[in-house]
This record gives C-alpha cells, structure tokens and sequence, in this order.
C-alpha cells in the first residue's frame, strides 16, 4: 500500500521508518529543500496549497494522512475529495485556532483554563481586567513550540504584547500555575475501536517540549481518556491524536490537541508494545490497532539545536539515538534519545547523566 503524506519532517520519517515493515511505501508533499523524511520516500517538493502538486500526490498513494497540523481546510478537502484523507479535513482544522478548539471542548464539557477572543488593544485591556494578572496571549492560529505567544505579568506588558502579536487574532488566557502537564495519546481506528497509551508527563523549557516520560499508573489516566475519547468521537477522529493538559488542583484542564502523532509519544518506539506510528499506519490503513501496553520503563530527552555525538550518546546505558538529519540551529528539534530500563527506579538513574549530557550541549 502507498501512503501519502503531507509533511515530510521528522514525523514524517518516523512513520515511514514504522511503516516498511508493514510493507508500505512513502510518497511526501513539502515544500522544504532538506525535507529529513525526503530519503524515505518519493518528495514531491511544491507548497502545500499547490494544486498541480496535490494532484500528481492524489494519484501516487492509496490513502493519505499529514504529519503538519497547519495544511488548509482548502488543500485537506482537495485530497479529501479525490482519496481517504486521515484524520478527515474536520479533525484537522478543529485545532487550528485555539479559540474554536476551546469552545469544542467546553462544548463536550471537557474544561479549560479560562479565555477570551482579543482583536484591539483596548479589548486587550478589558478580558485582562476580567482574567486577572498573570496571563498568556496567544495567536489563535500557526503557533508552535511557544512561538506566538506572550505570558503578561504586568499591565506594562500589555501594550509590548499587542505590538509583537496584535496584527493577528489573539487569544487571552488564564495563566494556570501547573503541578504537571500530561499529555493523552490515543489512537482511533476505522471501525470506532480506541486505545490509549499510558499517561505521559512533559517538560517543557521555553515553550519547548525536553522530557517526556510516560507514568504507567496515572491517578488521571481514566480522566485523560475520557475527555479524549470524547474529542475523537466527536469528529469522528481516525489515527493518533495528542491530547495536552495541564494538571491543576489535581485535575486536567485541557490546554490543546494536535492532530496527528506527536513529540511526547516518540518513547512508544522502545517503550511501547506497538509505537504511535505503527498504530497511526495501522488506523491509517485499516488494520487491527497495536498493543499500547509498556514494554518495562522508558523516557524521550529532546535534542535541542545541538546535539552530543552520536557515540557519546550510544556509550550511555539503555540509550536509543533518534537523529533526524536536520542542520542543527537554535531551538530547533534536531533529534531525541529513548531511555529504557527494567523499571523506573533503573530508568530514573541512567536519565539524569543523559540529560546533563544533553543539557550541556542544548542551544
Ligand atoms: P502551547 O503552545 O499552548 O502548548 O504552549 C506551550 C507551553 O507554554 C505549554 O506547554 C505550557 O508550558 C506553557 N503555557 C501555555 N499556555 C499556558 C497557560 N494558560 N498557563 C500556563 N502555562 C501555559
């Protein structure tokens, strides 16, 4: 079977490295020059709203699915009409603007931080008065990674925020002091048959996600999973959606979904009985789902704009080095290690060398 997929970043090269094994072939769409999933598969290379390009893509796969959650509905329907699209057009752009997004999940009673639509500087300054200080702004779409958005602690820094954000549409958010922030996987077949990875726990630095570690026995996984089967039945979700939350008073608030397989599951590839990518292929294709089961303990460490050697990592116990051929910049996902171990008192003492290694090397 040829899948076809819209994105060809790291995403993109890890479910095709899942995917050989089951036999199926690759066809990309990106418009980047050094598409690291490119070598894994046909590239064709033109922008995502390229119509000509979208057609020659239709006609070379069997079914399609994206790795890049900002496709149009325009591009996404175009596909959709012509071979199956999975996740349909609908999941896709249900996350695209973060106030649509919050209004299904209060829709489904799934609750959330507190937020209001901003379009004026004036406006700015009321749903302020309103939330309280601190606050997040936000753009309602494109942002990733912390990128488009600004954590108000002071009224001076309303009239900065609305100068760097204000030429798009905004949203306010209630600042949330966080215990923790989990975040659900769940994967979606065809047929309507769920499953859930355990529970994972992220670290985010700077807006940017560094550990991910799955907690196994999460006093909110029954919680987590009901507020994701809801979301995914609601749009008839097919594939692996990334549910993340906030922890708050012991509770989840639910922060965003990303459509598609997602950095805080890259551990399933070790940690895993079946890894969010072969589980995504598999709904994807219409297979039967995977185990989502642990396979003993294990953590993802982020590479971030530079990375130790490989051989320096590969040296270290129960290491897998994930590198994804990128060019190292500043603050961009270069790579990540999989730590596993027996059990997690084993795991928590081969993770902190690694991560002091990884740290160091971090830009
Ligand atoms: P996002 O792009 O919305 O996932 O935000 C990136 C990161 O910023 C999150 O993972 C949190 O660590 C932090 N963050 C975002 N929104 C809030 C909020 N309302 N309250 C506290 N921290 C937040």
């Amino acid at each position: 079977m040829k899948i076809g997929i819209l994105g060809a970043g790291q995403l993109g090269r890890m479910l095709a490295l899942a995917g050989y094994p089951l036999d199926f072939d690759f066809v990309f769409l990106d418009p980047a020059t050094e598409a690291c999933a490119a070598p894994l598969g046909t590239h064709i290379k033109a922008d995502f709203d390229d119509e000509r390009a979208l057609q020659e893509f239709c006609v070379s796969v069997d079914v399609a699915t994206f790795e890049f959650e900002n496709v149009s509905s325009h591009s996404a329907e175009f596909v959709a009409a012509r071979i199956p699209l999975y996740p349909s057009p609908r999941a896709l752009t249900a996350g695209q603007d973060r106030l649509h997004e919050k209004k299904l999940f209060a829709q489904l009673a799934v609750p959330v931080p507190g937020n209001i639509a901003v379009s004026s500087l004036d406006g700015l300054r009321l749903a302020v008065e309103h939330l309280g200080l601190p606050c997040v702004l936000k753009t309602r779409r494109m942002g990733y990674d912390g990128k488009g958005q600004a954590v108000l602690r002071a009224t001076e820094d309303l009239a900065p925020a609305w100068d760097k954000l204000g030429s798009q549409p905004l949203i306010l958010e209630e600042f949330i002091p966080f215990e923790r922030e989990v975040s659900c996987l769940a994967v979606r077949a065809q047929n309507g048959e769920m499953r859930f990875y355990p529970l994972v726990e992220n670290v985010h630095r700077d807006g940017i996600l560094r550990t991910a570690i799955p907690t196994g026995n999460d006093p909110l996984q029954a919680e987590g999973e009901s507020y994701a089967r809801r979301v995914a039945e609601h749009l008839g979700y097919v594939g692996v959606m990334a549910f993340e939350f906030f922890v708050s008073g012991g509770k989840l608030l639910a922060n965003e979904i990303a459509p598609r397989v997602h950095n805080s599951g890259h551990w399933s590839i070790e940690g895993a009985e079946c890894s969010q990518f072969e589980n995504h292929l598999r709904a994807v294709a219409g297979l039967p789902l995977g185990s989502t089961a642990l396979r003993g303990a294990s953590a993802m460490v982020n590479l971030i704009g530079s990375a130790p050697s490989t051989p320096a990592l590969a040296a270290l116990d129960g290491v897998h080095v994930h590198s994804y051929g990128k060019t190292p910049k500043p603050q961009r996902k270069i790579g990540h290690v999989t730590v596993t171990a027996p059990t997690r008192e084993a795991l928590m003492a081969r993770l902190a060398p690694v991560k002091a290694l990884v740290e160091r090397h971090a830009q």
